[in-house]
């Protein structure tokens, strides 16, 4: 018997990757629109219940109708490594194969993602697609600031709040993700301070927040560049900056001609292929 016969067929994963505010899940919902597939989360804040706003979960239209695993599954002050998130993540992998789908890992938590494809016996069953989002710094930076105050105006303020405790340990849980640590000034001298000094402390805390999330891109960068080169498997780039840079019709034309339409492409050739 040719021993190649005895080798088993090695299932399908896409996994795409970016930093924050590129259109990861813009690009795995598109994707899971157009092949029989399933969405699993990988962004280590979004895996919490709660705080939908500050963490920018997708929305139930959002998702439209695809089936998203650990998205707001895990209790907000529970402990959730990236252990445990391999284990989460290749049962639910095990489960959308089973049912004669594509996974398509998606979110910007690189430690996860590495602990998930930088294993034995991940490697050994599954065959890995990345994707990468990619928009250039300069012209990512206003997008995310203004993705704050849009955040801001979807009420970012009244959902930390509810989550807001005198000695709460912002090392622990949910309460790490940007957004939450920045309010707890404000939080705390809210009702004791004049109205213009109140006003001070929002703006501090978002600028604040404006900043954190800043410095999350450029770490995420990084990390996706390390992983480039500790990686055999090659990452697709795509560029997504042009999409950036136009408004409305046109940056959803940009969104199909550049990231859309060739992320299809490329899974064509590696499913089919
Ligand atoms: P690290 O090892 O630095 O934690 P990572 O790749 O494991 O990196 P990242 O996704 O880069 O994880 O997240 C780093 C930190 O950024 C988180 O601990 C959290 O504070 C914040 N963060 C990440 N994702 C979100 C999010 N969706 N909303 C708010 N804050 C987030």
């Amino acid at each position: 018997m040719n021993s190649f016969n005895l080798q088993r067929r090695k299932e399908k994963v896409v996994v795409v990757m970016g930093v924050t505010g590129t259109g990861k899940s813009r690009l795995s919902i598109d994707l899971a629109t157009q092949f029989p597939a399933e969405i699993v989360n990988s962004d280590k804040m979004q895996v919490y219940k709660g705080l939908d706003v500050v963490t920018n979960k997708v929305t139930e239209e959002e998702q439209c109708g695809v089936p998203h695993h650990l998205l707001g599954v895990v209790d907000h002050d529970a402990e959730f490594t990236a252990t445990d998130f391999r284990h989460r993540a290749s049962r639910s992998i095990e489960s959308i194969v089973e049912r004669d789908r594509l996974p398509i890992v998606v979110g910007g938590s690189n430690s996860y993602i590495q602990a998930l494809v930088d294993d034995f016996e991940f490697r050994s069953k599954y065959e890995c697609c990345f994707l990468w989002v990619d928009v250039s710094l300069p012209v990512l930076h206003s997008f995310v600031s203004n993705r704050v105050d849009r955040m801001v105006e979807a009420g970012l303020v009244d959902e930390v709040r509810r989550m807001f405790e005198l000695d709460a340990d912002y090392s622990r849980g949910i309460r790490r993700a940007i957004g939450v640590p920045e309010m707890d000034r404000y939080f705390r001298f809210e009702t004791s301070a004049d109205k213009e000094i109140r006003a001070r402390l929002l703006e501090a805390a978002i600028d604040e927040i404006k900043a954190n999330t800043w410095k999350l891109a450029c770490c995420q960068l990084k990390k996706i560049h390390r992983l480039q080169n500790l990686w055999n498997w090659s990452l697709h780039h795509l560029d997504a900056t042009d999409v950036f840079l136009k408004r409305g019709k046109e940056a959803d034309e940009a969104w199909e001609k550049l990231v859309a339409r060739p992320s299809t492409v490329i899974v064509e050739e590696f499913l089919y292929n």
